[in-house]
């Protein structure tokens, strides 16, 4: 089976109840999408955001813990975000691993925690610019997806993001070359470390909008997108859903 095609919107730390006008826009487009449709919003928004969606849009978490309950202030376990209606959870965002220090090995426990609750994880890696220009991102890459997938992991419950830390947010994007080659990798590394590797979703993420997402989505093994900034406002989001 080929993987299934995804655009998935990352919110990160914006919107609020009020910014959930948006979802009617993009679960209608996600009607007659040629691709499943999920949206990321802040953990305080997924229950909201499932009640309005309804069954037209996928909802999912930006983080959950590699535990399943305890005295942990602050935190969400994943059993919680399946709890109020979510399907997905990412984990190993880039500005988690910067900001908290995750390594691999918490971000593959984190997802081993979301498959135990039933979620599908999105396994966020990429290099740094400085990893890039030392010509060490195959290498980076595939020492990260070594270490964050869990074992359990399946085409079922895992997705890979592919997020060049210097494309995030920062209107630059990698050339359809440089994503291609490590797209390959990454679909080789997971044909060898997965029986079902070959169906994997693997997502482009870092600067993607509605002028440059057909020529991504058209790159081999790019089965999608994970959209930061442009899964904000319905018309900037539905356009790049459009060209999947
Ligand atoms: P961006 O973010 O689309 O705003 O670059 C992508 C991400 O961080 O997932």
């Amino acid at each position: 089976m080929a993987p299934r095609k995804l655009v998935a919107g990352n919110w990160k730390m914006n919107g609020d109840l009020a910014a959930l006008d948006q979802v009617d826009e993009i679960a209608k487009a996600a009607q007659d999408a040629g691709c499943d449709v999920l949206i990321c919003p802040p953990a305080l928004l997924v229950h909201a955001m499932k009640a309005r969606a309804g069954d037209m849009l996928l909802v999912g978490g930006q983080d959950c813990h590699t535990k399943a309950s305890g005295a942990h202030t602050g935190d969400i376990a994943a059993r919680q975000l399946c709890d109020v209606g979510a399907t997905h959870v990412i984990v190993g965002h880039s500005e988690r691993r910067a900001d908290h220090s995750e390594t691999s090995e918490d971000v593959a426990a984190k997802a081993a925690a979301a498959h135990e609750a039933g979620l599908t994880a999105i396994i966020c890696l990429g290099e740094t610019e400085d990893q890039r220009d030392a010509g060490s991102t195959l290498e980076v890459i595939a020492a990260q997806l070594a270490a964050s997938v869990p074992s359990g992991a399946t085409a079922g419950n895992t997705v890979v993001a592919y997020e060049p830390v210097w494309a995030i947010g920062t209107g630059r994007v990698p050339d359809t070359a440089q994503i291609a080659e490590v797209h390959d990798k990454l679909r080789q590394d997971l044909c060898a470390q997965l029986p079902d590797g070959a169906e994997v979703t693997l997502l482009y993420g870092g600067s993607v909008k509605a002028g440059n997402a057909a020529e991504i989505f058209a790159i081999p093994n790019v089965d999608g997108a994970l959209v930061g900034g442009a899964s904000l406002a319905a018309a900037d989001f539905v356009p790049i859903i459009r060209a999947m």
